[in-house]
């Protein structure tokens, strides 16, 4: 099958969370799996990507979409990188999404439709590169939204079956996409599809909606989270176009990328270990105390969190039960940003608790590496949680993760309570009484070193690889493309 994965962002190149993550580890395992798998992003300005130029193709401008360039990189994963080159919409300071000073750039619905466009493009007869066309369009998030209704339009005027087929994955819905509906123009959203059967929502544009009205088949990135989207009370006003679709939407599990998140064989990591040398787990804890100027104790339990710090992912929880964790010389590590007062909160627990909890706010790949590794425990209350990966990691890591019950989180958590194999501690409620009993169960597990020692194992030895993730994904794509009447 010829894959495009279409994204707007892919680590190493630009991450801004699990997105970015699934974008660098999926593509590659399709294209293990014997597929045809391109990746399309646009070309942020300071991304260095190495690799040899196979192509550069000129996209003439047209209508309202303007001049670019598709560069076409092979970046030796075996994924063929295309970067859309477009000065004018993707070189400048900030993030994807944000300028620095954290306001959304202002032309996001011209910047994503044009990807979306271009992504389209490449799976019809006018694919902008002369030797390949997409069978299956592969539209990440929000910023993708488009595309499955630009394929959609493309079917109006193009024969049956010679347009790609789409597919649309929600990696978080509470992201939307969400503009004023006069940007339908500039964005070339035929007027039948303006309304509430198409991309209208509430009286405005959402590019997310597009996506799921159109698509030939919808994923989301754990079962849980695929059910629990289709209720009000997590569908973010989609619930309904959710239900509406509920035949065609598929829960998959993101896997975890073990070339990278390895502890035998983490480059970032002062001392490598596996489960048969767990003891080595210790030193990167000394480390990561020494780093973060956390006190020097062995025996103290650590708790770690890597997060973006917003409502959430539960940091309010933590915080509240500050006091229990801090008992009998508990430690915390943070690492994160986002809202500023949970900044603000996070220094003031600094304060109160100095040499016990440690907070450091920004982006910084290693010391993500350094929590997993030499904390005891992590901490991911997230009041909800699409799929998570942090959870993953750090089972991976011998480092068992207190969760709450939702999303990916329940379907990649086993709870020790409640199984013999368990891996983790999963919360009975989501509130400070869920948090602080789950907590007392992981302290006193904490206090059995056989016991404790067991949940790590049995954490270490799960198979978070992408190689099954992506085997459901490939019947996604062949279900799609039956339905879009393309030969694959
Ligand atoms: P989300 O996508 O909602 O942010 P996930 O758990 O799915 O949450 O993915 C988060 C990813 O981003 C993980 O790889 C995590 O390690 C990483 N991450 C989050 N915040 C930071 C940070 N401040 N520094 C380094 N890595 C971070």
């Amino acid at each position: 099958m010829k894959i495009l994965f279409a994204t707007p962002e892919c680590a190493p190149h630009v991450k801004t969370g699990g997105l970015g993550d699934v974008s660098a580890a999926l593509p590659p395992t399709l294209a293990r799996l014997g597929h045809d798998v391109r990746l399309l992003m646009p070309a942020y300005s300071g991304m260095k990507v190495a690799g040899d130029v196979l192509a550069s193709v000129d996209i003439p401008a047209e209508g309202q979409w303007p001049a670019a360039q598709l560069l076409e990189i092979d970046p030796g994963n075996g994924v063929p990188l295309l970067l859309l080159a477009c000065p004018s919409l993707y070189s400048r300071a900030g993030s994807p999404y944000v300028t620095p000073t954290g306001a959304d750039h202002h032309d996001n619905a011209i910047r994503f439709g044009f990807l979306s466009h271009v992504a389209a493009r490449l799976g019809t007869a006018r694919s902008p590169l002369p030797q390949w066309r997409a069978d299956v369009v592969h539209a990440n998030d929000w910023p993708l939204g488009l595309a499955p209704l630009y394929l959609a339009q493309a079917r109006l005027s193009e024969p049956a079956g010679s347009v790609a087929a789409s597919v649309v994955t929600i990696h978080n819905l509470a992201f939307q996409g969400v503009f004023p509906i006069g940007v339908a123009d500039a964005l070339g959203v035929p007027w039948q599809w303006r309304g509430m059967d198409g991309v209208e929502f509430w009286g405005q544009l959402s590019m997310l909606k597009g996506g799921l009205q159109f698509a030939d088949a919808i994923t989301a990135v754990s079962p849980t989270y695929a059910r629990e989207i289709q209720t009000p009370a997590a569908g973010v006003g989609l619930d309904g176009v959710l239900r509406a679709r509920a035949g065609r939407l598929t829960g998959i599990l993101n896997g975890i990328d073990t070339a990278v998140w390895n502890p035998a064989t983490d480059r970032l990591l002062p001392h490598t270990y596996s489960a048969s040398s767990l003891e080595k787990k210790a030193l990167d804890k000394a480390a990561l105390q020494a780093r973060c100027g956390l006190k020097r104790r062995a025996d103290a339990m650590l708790f770690g969190v890597v997060s973006r710090l917003t409502s959430q992912k539960g940091i309010d929880l933590v915080l509240e039960a500050l006091p229990a964790l801090m008992a009998d010389g508990g430690q915390l590590a943070v690492l994160g940003q986002g809202e500023p007062a949970l900044h603000d909160a996070l220094a003031a627990a600094v304060a109160r608790y100095p040499g016990s909890v440690a907070v450091k706010i920004g982006f910084d790949e290693a010391l993500a590496h350094l929590i997993e590794a030499g904390a005891d425990c992590f901490l991911m209350p997230s009041r909800f949680e699409p799929c998570g990966l942090n959870q993953m990691y750090s089972q991976a890591y011998g480092t068992p993760p207190l969760v709450n019950a939702t999303g990916g989180l329940v379907d990649s958590v086993t709870d020790s309570g409640a199984s013999s194999t368990g891996t983790g501690f999963v919360m009975r409620s989501a509130d400070s009484e869920g948090f602080g009993e789950a907590l007392r169960r992981a302290r006193a597990a904490f206090a059995e070193r056989r016991r404790w020692r067991g949940i790590q194992v049995q954490g270490m030895a799960r198979d978070f690889g992408w190689e099954r993730s992506a085997a459901q994904y490939i019947e996604v794509y062949r279900q799609a493309a039956q339905l879009a009447g393309v030969a694959v």
